[in-house]
């Protein structure tokens, strides 16, 4: 009992305040936010924020007055330290807060390109809403963009850039896209409608300087000695879960903030969830470090459940998307480890989706325009069922009957 204290107002954090109160929670909840915007939704900054018109209001999730009659207390600032004996935490302004549970909702932070030239104002990120807002407000006048990293931001980005009429290049050091994520099939795709839209991909290759001129952005040379010139640079390559605070106060972390199946930290009063935490999976086997929306918020649930009583292991479903250009991919389960990959219906028709196996298990399944695919994907796995490769290739195969 006592105060919750909440580090980080991102999905995660936010969500938790807002469970809280719905499930009766009545002592105080401080929502500890060092961005200086009410708490916002993340995956627009890369896609329909960067694209259009529409304010920063367009993207947060409730107006202040929500706050106010829900009496989450919003405090700008950052949390310094964490005193564990004194159930304590000191604010960059000096304030400290006392708590009866802490909550380290901390997410990531970018990955810095380490290269010369790297911090100038036309070398540009995208966590932060003022990062894409900064972007925003200097596309128009921008030409060439090379984009360092052909992750899912990167591409949402580039799709964008060209969409704006930039000249975009994509620099990419794996041998395809998104390689870490989806299935060869699904990076073929995306690699030729990003070619076809006029985006250069060049995979298998490295930025190794940022070349400048007055401070301004000239061009971007790659490791097999070809030079793009470019006056705009955007990094995406990857992010570094923020787990200083946890560790500091003693708090075992490895890749993340470690937390049990119950997203409990060793302190059993402080918790971690979201991008930060570094969780127990029984249903995955080992421990897992998601970045996702669903990720946040389904653990910001079950932590809120915990803390009013109702203590269950976290056992949320994954799942993700990605719009790149005209193209929306959707992503139900854990594909990570599969040895086999079935394909329903037909890229060239733009509309397909990968199932991905392990043997004869569904690991998940990678949608691309097939959101009725990804919606049974999601309804398969919460009913922890499955369906044959031969089932899954045959497309007169009634999927529903599956769930039936
Ligand atoms: P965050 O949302 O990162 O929030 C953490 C907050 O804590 C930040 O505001 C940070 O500044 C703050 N903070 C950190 N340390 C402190 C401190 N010491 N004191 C106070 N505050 C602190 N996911 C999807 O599922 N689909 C998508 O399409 C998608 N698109 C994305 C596009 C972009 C551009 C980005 C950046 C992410 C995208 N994601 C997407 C990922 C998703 O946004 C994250 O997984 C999600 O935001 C994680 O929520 P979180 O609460 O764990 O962390």
């Amino acid at each position: 009992e006592g105060p919750v204290i909440i580090v980080g107002a991102g999905h995660g954090g936010y969500q938790v305040a807002a469970s809280l109160r719905q499930a009766g929670f009545a002592d105080r909840i401080c929502l500890i936010n060092d961005e200086a915007h009410l708490p916002y939704q993340r995956p627009p900054l890369s896609k329909a924020y960067i694209k259009g018109s529409a304010g920063p209001e367009s993207l947060m999730f409730r107006p202040e007055k929500f706050y106010q009659d829900q009496k989450i207390e919003l405090i700008s600032g950052r949390a310094v330290s964490i005193d564990r004996a004194a159930r304590k935490v000191l604010l960059a302004s000096g304030e400290t807060l006392p708590y009866g549970h802490l909550v380290l909702a901390t997410g990531a932070r970018n990955r810095l390109l380490d290269l010369p030239n790297a911090n100038l104002p036309d070398v540009k990120y995208l966590r932060i809403l003022d990062e894409s807002e900064s972007l925003r407000q200097i596309m128009p006048s921008k030409t060439r963009a090379v984009i360092i990293g052909a992750g899912f931001i990167g591409l949402e980005f580039a799709a964008t850039a060209r969409i704006k009429g930039l000249e975009v290049d994509v620099l990419e050091l794996a041998p395809r896209v998104m390689a870490r994520a989806v299935t060869a099939e699904v990076s073929e795709y995306f690699q030729a409608r990003h070619r076809e839209a006029g985006i250069r991909i060049h995979l298998g290759v490295q930025a190794t300087s940022i070349e400048a001129e007055n401070g301004k952005v000239t061009g971007v040379s790659l490791s097999d000695g070809r030079h793009l010139p470019a006056d705009l640079v955007v990094v995406g390559v990857g992010v570094l879960p923020n787990i200083e605070l946890a560790a500091e106060a003693g708090l075992p972390v490895a890749a993340g903030i470690i937390v049990d199946e119950y997203l409990s930290t060793a302190d059993p009063d402080i918790s971690a969830i979201g991008d930060c935490a570094l969780f127990a999976s029984p249903r995955f086997g080992g421990s897992l470090r998601l970045e996702s929306v669903q990720n946040a918020t389904d653990h910001a649930r079950c932590l809120a459940a915990r803390l009013t009583g109702d203590r269950k292991a976290y056992d949320g479903h994954p799942w993700f998307w990605s719009d790149q250009g005209d193209d929306k991919l959707q992503i139900a389960g854990l594909t990570t480890g599969y040895d086999r990959v079935v394909l329903r219906g037909d890229p060239a028709r733009k509309a397909f989706s990968a199932f991905c196996y392990h043997g004869d298990r569904l690991l998940g399944i990678e949608s691309v325009n097939r959101a009725g695919d990804h919606m049974f994907g999601r309804r398969l796995q919460a009913m922890d069922r499955s369906i044959t490769p031969e089932q899954a290739a045959d497309e007169s195969f009634d999927l529903k009957s599956a769930l039936a």
